[in-house]
């Protein structure tokens, strides 16, 4: 079996692997480069990876794509995917993508030849192809357990452990094969090696003591709508401190389409809905905008009745710095900061800083990464106990050498023959 990874040899994101026999031709991931400021929009310009007869265009050779999950540093290209090319990625994960796209006109949609169901063999050619639910910060996220000829690699996605409690230990429950040949391990922690990883269920408790700290003022928190676990955590947070949840008509959208469980407007009784002024004049436009809209219209929540009350909790994104400005009574609220530090350095997160600034608002960062730390890697390592790691998804793969056996560092587009 041939392994080339056209990209993510050297870098975070941008991820396109391809496997492939005499006969088949199968991609994992077809990410872009460069994530952008909220991992649901995908505003970047990103090359596409070399890969000869992937895209529109140009005559199909690909036998499948396989999508891990909807971050557009696996998914954000797939716009250019030759339409014969059938596509698989998880149910759910389908479904937050194209209402993802609706929203911000990404290109990022699919129309799935079928959905991806944990322990559930694909076949594909010489291919079979049994992906795992795993922990990371998008819903719906797989890592891949892959065989053809007689050979089987493991692929992990991005993945972690330290996310909700149920989740973050089913793969590693899995009874994997006992001969692995390859394991293409994600390894974006490697360049941040000191960095404490705190669990979900901790930030969840911090957003919990930091709302009863400022019991008479209204909570802001600052984080990408398709991080689910995090805001089902906000949520908790939310509701035992005896507040209201408000979401926006987009991030509405999103968590209704993850299913009945998870905090949505329709049947949560404490989650209200609001309508950013911008967002929802272009929306009114779009061809099927408006039924989006409409169809939360009765648990909206008003700029006036915010104003007015002190017992919320309003997930926010940087698009909303106008919304704020006209709610009344802001001064000494709270913000949680809940994404990468990074984004920060944006123009439009700036300024909602330094409006909170200006309100005298206390700012608070909560946050830990959708990535495993060297620990979690090396106990994948273990259980699979393979014949040659790849690091993939890492900026230092050297880094590797030393903390695991067997590491084999390639390059981009470098044909590895196992
Ligand atoms: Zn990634
Ligand atoms: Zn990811």
């Amino acid at each position: 079996m041939k392994i080339i990874v056209h990209r993510g040899t050297h870098q975070i994101g941008g991820s396109c692997i391809e496997l492939a026999t005499e006969n088949t031709r199968i991609i994992l991931d077809i990410g872009q480069e460069l994530p952008s400021i909220d991992e649901t929009e995908f505003q970047n310009k990103s090359q596409l990876p070399q890969v000869k007869g992937l895209y529109n265009g140009g005559e199909k050779a690909i036998d499948a794509l396989f999508i891990s999950h909807y971050h557009g540093d696996h998914v954000g290209l797939i716009g250019n995917v030759h339409p014969d090319v059938p596509i698989y990625i998880g149910e759910k994960a389908a479904k937050i993508l194209n209402m993802t796209a609706q929203f911000t006109g990404s290109k990022a949609c699919v129309s799935p030849a079928g959905y991806l169901v944990s322990g559930q063999e694909i076949k594909v050619g010489d291919f079979s192809i049994v992906p795992y639910l795993v922990d990371h910060s998008a819903f719906d996220a797989y890592a891949f357990v892959i065989y053809a000829e007689n050979k089987c690699i493991v692929y992990t996605g991005d993945i972690r452990e330290h996310g909700k409690k149920k989740l973050s230990t089913y793969f590693f429950r899995q009874k994997l094969p006992k001969e692995i040949d390859a394991l293409l391990i994600e390894g974006t922690m490697m360049g941040r090696t000191t960095e404490v990883i705190e669990t979900e269920e901790q930030i969840e408790q911090k957003a919990y003591d930091f709302m009863v700290s400022r019991k008479d003022r209204p909570i802001f928190v600052i984080q990408s709508s398709a991080n689910i676990d995090r805001l089902v955590g906000m949520y908790r947070a939310t509701k035992r401190s005896g507040r209201i949840f408000v979401m926006d008509i987009f991030t509405a959208n999103i968590v209704s389409q993850v299913g009945g469980r998870i905090p949505n407007p329709y049947t949560f009784k404490d989650v209200r809905v609001f309508y950013p002024f911008h967002l929802t004049r272009r929306m009114f436009k779009e061809p099927d905008g408006k039924e989006l809209m409409k169809q939360f219209s009765q648990h909206l929540i008003s700029r006036k009745e915010l104003g007015e009350r002190k017992d919320y909790c309003m997930l926010v994104r940087d698009t909303m710095l106008s919304d704020l400005q006209h709610i009344n009574n802001l001064e000494g609220a709270g913000i949680i900061y809940s994404m990468w530090s990074g984004y920060l350095k944006t123009e439009r997160l700036e300024r909602m800083m330094n409006y909170a600034a200006k309100m005298n608002m206390e700012i608070i960062h909560l946050h830990t990464s959708g990535h495993a730390g060297i620990k979690t890697l090396q106990n994948i390592a273990k259980s699979c106990s393979p014949e040659r790691i790849i690091p993939i998804h890492t900026e230092y793969p050297e880094r590797f050498i030393d903390k695991f056996a067997n590491v084999v560092i390639v390059n981009d587009n470098e044909a590895i023959f196992i």
